[in-house]
């Protein structure tokens, strides 16, 4: 009989021992899980964006030369028209832009100043 109660209180003590340390760890494992969980539930989310994105980047009819030409029609090199002469130098520039020439100099005047 004795042998019997010892081998329950050790029974006990084990159970106690284990849920013990159940409770300490389970947050932490819980936490791990739920962090799987997520990256699982994101990983999955990309691969859907990223089918769904090749999916719909795929044109679904071809484009007539026609329809082509129409689109680039306005892609062209456009004539300028605020072309004016510079005020100090009188080459031309761009209107409500520094004179390239003039920058330069003031560039090279300032460079031999400082050094
Ligand atoms: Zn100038």
């Amino acid at each position: 009989m004795p042998r019997l109660a010892y081998a329950i209180a050790r029974n006990r003590f084990q159970i106690a021992l284990a849920s013990a340390t159940l409770r300490t760890q389970a947050p932490a494992i819980e936490n791990l899980s739920n962090r799987i969980s997520n990256w699982w539930q994101d990983v999955g989310r990309i691969g859907e964006l990223l089918r769904e994105s090749i999916l719909r980047a795929a044109p679904k009819q071809r484009t007539s030369h026609s329809k082509k030409r129409m689109r680039a029609s306005n892609k062209g090199l456009k004539n300028k028209k605020d072309i004016v002469p510079c005020r100090s130098c009188g080459r031309s520039k761009l209107s409500a832009h520094i004179c390239p020439h003039c920058y330069k100099d003031i560039r090279t005047t300032m460079k031999s100043l400082t050094s």
